[in-house]
């Protein structure tokens, strides 16, 4: 039988995340995956057919499973010729999770919060592909400190809610506070709207004002791929704080009321911490249920 896998495996190493994508039939994956022992944690995303399924499982089994690594299997639906790459980076002192969506049929990719890391993080957007347009899912300082640079390797338009303006264009004072230097954000580009829908290629974002966390929160819902990105509103087992400037807890109750409505299934990535799904949450964090707080 002959048949070609895309693996797609996210590696977690002494707080940073890489990913790395292995395409080719299950014998020549075997060794590539098993020549890079310095793996840990691996989450892997199998971007495959049914039919190549146990395939996939055969060379899992044989290449992790000595390891005891913890894996988390996902098998896409997606069709070869729609494919979707999510890479993500874990940068700088408060640990900010920055993302690259890349629509691999059309070649065009998106930054989500240029936090840090601007070389590797572009390296990654334009690996492959266009970098479109750069979304903020808000202007805290760990969000936006890779921006200045990032402007210096592309033109790529930066994209924020107009309500976090103040945090946004404080970020370089505020980062002298705290002692974190952040270079002065180039300006915003275009503001976006509650409600709007983006596009990376073939794929749409719904942009959802969550205030709270800051005034400006949004997050970017992909709900074809199931997946929102939920920047500091919801974290795997908690939310974002809402005792800085220009926070609000009110609000904060009535955007995780917004998210609660989402289903089960739907993968949220947020700026800090693992990855987690609205059932997950929903289980057991105790921010979340409706009144909690
Ligand atoms: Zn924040
Ligand atoms: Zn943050």
């Amino acid at each position: 039988m002959r048949s070609s896998l895309k693996l797609i495996v996210y590696e977690s190493k002494s707080g940073s995340s890489v990913s790395r994508t292995y395409c080719g039939p299950p014998h020549a994956l075997k060794p590539r995956l098993a020549s890079n022992p310095k793996t840990t944690n691996p989450c892997i995303f199998i971007l495959t057919s049914a039919k190549t399924f146990f395939g996939v499982l055969t060379v899992l089994w044989d290449v992790y499973l000595p390891w005891k690594f913890t894996l988390s299997i996902r098998i896409g639906a997606l069709k070869v010729s729609n494919l979707v790459k999510i890479d993500w980076l874990t940068v700088g002192p408060f640990q900010t999770n920055v993302y690259v969506f890349k629509c691999l049929e059309s070649q065009k990719s998106v930054i989500v919060d240029g936090g840090g890391e601007p070389q590797k993080l572009h390296a990654m957007a334009t690996d492959g592909a266009e970098l479109a347009e750069i979304w903020q899912t808000h202007g805290h300082i760990d969000h936006v400190a890779g921006l200045a640079d990032l402007r210096a390797l592309s033109d790529a338009p930066i994209l924020m809610h107009r309500a976090d303006l103040p945090l946004y264009e404080g970020a370089e004072a505020q980062g002298r506070v705290y002692g974190f230097p952040c270079k002065a954000p180039p300006s915003v580009d275009r503001f976006l709207e509650d409600g709007e829908t983006l596009s990376v290629g073939a794929h749409q974002a719904k942009v959802i004002l969550l205030p709270g966390h800051s005034p400006g929160s949004v997050a970017f819902y992909f709900e074809e791929l199931k997946t929102i990105l939920s920047g500091d509103v919801l974290f795997a087992g908690s939310m974002g704080r809402v005792d800085l400037p220009l926070a609000n807890p009110r609000a904060m109750r009535e955007s995780l009321d917004k998210l609660w409505e989402l289903p089960d299934d739907v993968r949220v990535l947020s700026g800090h911490g693992p990855e987690t799904t609205i059932g997950t949450e929903r289980r057991r964090n105790p921010y979340f249920a409706p009144g909690s707080f």
